[in-house]
This record gives structure tokens, sequence and C-alpha cells, in this order.
């Protein structure tokens, strides 16, 4: 299943790890590292299967090699999930043994925290290895919660594709719908509030939705009805695979640009919304500030100045984008695999 797995979508490994003594299963999939380590964070998940965490593994792995080349890192493309025990608690020594999985690969993977696990796993990861990003930092120093750093990034390319597709870049009086409001979503609410947007948000979790209306004046739909809201931009960050032939005929929005992961069920659903003359901005290029800030943590030496500077290139990322897919007359979910595959091949070459 492995070999035929990673054939598939092109990984250079993957590796599983089992240490009995803390209970950990984890994978770790290294898609790419074409262009520097494979960086990509951990993530702990209640999988009903080996299977099931698997094909995670190298759905996500591949992806950061995408949202890595986009952002302009000198990092490959890689992801670990661990398999969270639904019966037992974590051991407390659970992410030391990971860190040891991480220490073992030489450095071809650096970590950090995804879904599920917190800034407190990754100091422990600390302790055995440095292939970790995603810590406190130190003074102005890059690092820490990645999660603002995405907001960041998605509020600034909401202006561009705003720009692109309404004609201005501004977000006053704009309404818009964001699907989860956790530490992306309620940190992009906050600048969208700021900047005069009318927000309607859902959330699963009824504090999270209760905080947004009181602090920002939201409108709180049910989670069933927050897609196909008569908004100008729907903003996904919960989860992914929500853009699929059964959503996308119903959705209102001309923009859809969000945070989360993996917005789009298939390939083939790009299509779709472009067919719909609904603008779809690929997640892997809007979402990466989290990522730019781990990165730039990573390499050392570098301030949260450095991080707002790269950030403040995803709009004009995306507008290469929006233009491409204009002229060519293709979804823009293509052309941006197409450009992230053509830096790989380029970094894979020299
Ligand atoms: P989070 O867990 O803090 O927030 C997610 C929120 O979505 C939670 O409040 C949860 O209750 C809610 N939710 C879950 N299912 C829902 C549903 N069906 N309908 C409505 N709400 C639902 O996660 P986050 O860090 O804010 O990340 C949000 C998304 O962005 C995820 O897909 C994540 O993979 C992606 N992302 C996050 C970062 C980051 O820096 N945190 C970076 C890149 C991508």
């Amino acid at each position: 299943m492995f070999f035929e797995s990673a054939a598939l979508l092109g990984h250079e490994s993957i590796h599983q790890f089992h240490d009995p003594e803390t209970g950990l299963k984890a994978i770790i999939a290294i898609h790419s590292t074409a262009l520097g380590p494979a960086g990509g964070g951990c993530r702990r998940w209640h999988y009903a299967s080996e299977a099931e965490a698997l094909t995670d593994a190298l759905r996500l792995s591949r992806g950061m090699t995408y949202k890595n080349a986009m952002a302009g890192l000198p990092m490959g493309g890689g992801k670990a999930v661990i398999m969270a025990d639904p019966d037992n608690p974590p051991s407390d020594d659970l992410y030391l043994a990971f860190g040891r999985c991480v220490e073992s690969l030489g450095g071809r993977y650096v970590t950090a925290e995804d879904v599920g696990v917190s800034v407190d796993n990754m100091r422990q990861v600390k302790q055995v290895t440095d292939y970790v990003a995603g810590l406190p930092p130190n003074g102005s120093s890059a690092g820490g919660d990645p999660s603002p750093w995405t907001a960041d990034g998605v509020f600034l390319g909401l202006g561009a594709a705003a720009q692109h597709r309404l004609g201005s870049s501004s977000l006053d009086g704009l309404r818009i719908a964001v699907q989860g409001v956790g530490k992306v979503g309620y940190d992009l609410c906050r600048q969208l509030h700021a900047a005069g947007a009318r927000l309607v948000i859902c959330d699963v979790n009824q504090q999270n939705a209760d905080r947004v209306q009181t602090d920002f004046a939201a409108q709180v739909v049910s989670p069933e009805q927050i897609l196909f809201q008569d908004v100008d931009i729907l903003v996904p960050c919960a989860l992914g695979a929500v853009l699929d032939a059964q959503s996308i005929p119903q959705i209102k929005a001309s923009i859809v640009a969000g945070a989360a992961n993996n917005q789009l069920a298939t390939v083939a659903d790009g299509q779709l919304l472009r067919d719909r003359n609904i603008l779809y901005v690929p997640d892997y290029v809007i979402n990466g500030g989290g990522i730019i800030s781990a990165a730039l943590e990573y390499m050392g030496d570098k301030t949260t100045d450095d991080v707002r500077a790269q950030i403040a290139l995803i709009p004009e990322r995306l507008t290469e984008i929006f233009v491409t897919a204009d002229q060519q007359q293709k979804p823009t979910n293509v052309v941006a695999d197409t450009m992230a595959e053509s830096i790989v091949a380029a970094g894979a070459s020299s």
C-alpha cells in the first residue's frame, strides 16, 4: 500500500513509527525536498484506520510542497500525523517520542504544530530535536502561534480577490460569510470587522460563534446554511472538501477564499466554480502566512518584520494567478498547481 500510494502522489519517502512505551503511532510523509527540508506541521487526530491516516499524511504533505513553493520558501513539503487513541489520553511523553522520530530523519523533515497539537507539545519536541518550529518567539524574532499570521495573509488575499472580481480592494460594506471562527477565523473576523465588512458566521462550537457575534456584531447562522448565504465573499475557515458538486451550484458568493486546507473535494471542482463565474482563491496560496512565520523562525535570524514583508507578497502572487487563469481560460486551482510544479521542478534541476 505504501509504495503504491507514494508512486501515485510522487512522494520521496514515507516513514512509519511505533513507540510501545508511549503508545505513539505516527506517519511522517516526505513529499519533496527539492527546494529544501520538507516542512509541514504535525496533526494529531482520531483516524478510523491506518489507511485513513496514511491518506491524510500523503495529501497534506504534497499540499505542503505546493504551499511552500508558492510562499517563496526554501523548503520542500512534508507532514506528520499522529494517530490519537480514542480510549486513552496521550502519554505525557508522547511528544518526546515523536521528537525522536523527527530527529531520526536527520533534518529531512521539519515539524511544527497543526490541528490537535499545541505550542507546548512543540516545546517537548524541541527537547530532543532542533528540527522543529512554532515555538514561542524571543522578543521581535519570528515564531510562535502561526494562526494570526495565517489570518493576516487571508485578509490581504481577500483584498486582492475583491480587487480582481469586484473592481476594488476595499472590503468596506461587503457581506462576508465565514465558516468556522476558531483561531484563524476569529482573528480574520476582527480584521474584517475593522475594515467595515458585514459578517455572517457559523461554528459548531457555540462559544466560538457567540464570541464573534458579541465582539464583531456578526450574524450567526447554522453550519448547514453558511455556504449558501447571499454574500459577496465566502470564507471557509473550518474543514476541507466543502466545495463539491453538491455545494457549488448553491453558492451565491462571487468569491470563495479562506484559510481551510484542501477546500476543493476534487481538482475538477475548480472548473465547476469557474463555470459559475465564482473566483476561487487557491487555498494553499492565500493561507501561507502561518508557514511563512514557521519557516522564517526555523531559518533563524528573522524578525516579525521579515514575516510581515513576506506575507505582504501574497496578494501579488494571487493576482498573477487570477490574471493567468483569465488569459488561459483555466480554473485558478489548475493555474496555481502548474506554477507550484514549475517552481519545484526548477529547484530540483538547480
Ligand atoms: P481551529 O480548530 O482553531 O478552528 C476551526 C473552527 O472551525 C473551530 O472553531 C471549530 O469548532 C469550527 N468547525 C469545525 N467544524 C465545523 C463545521 N462543520 N462548521 C462550522 N464550524 C466548524 O483551526 P484554525 O487553526 O483556525 O484553522 C482553520 C482552518 O485553516 C483549518 O482547516 C486549518 O487546517 C487551516 N489552516 C490553519 C492554519 C493556521 O495557522 N492555524 C494555517 C493554514 C491553514
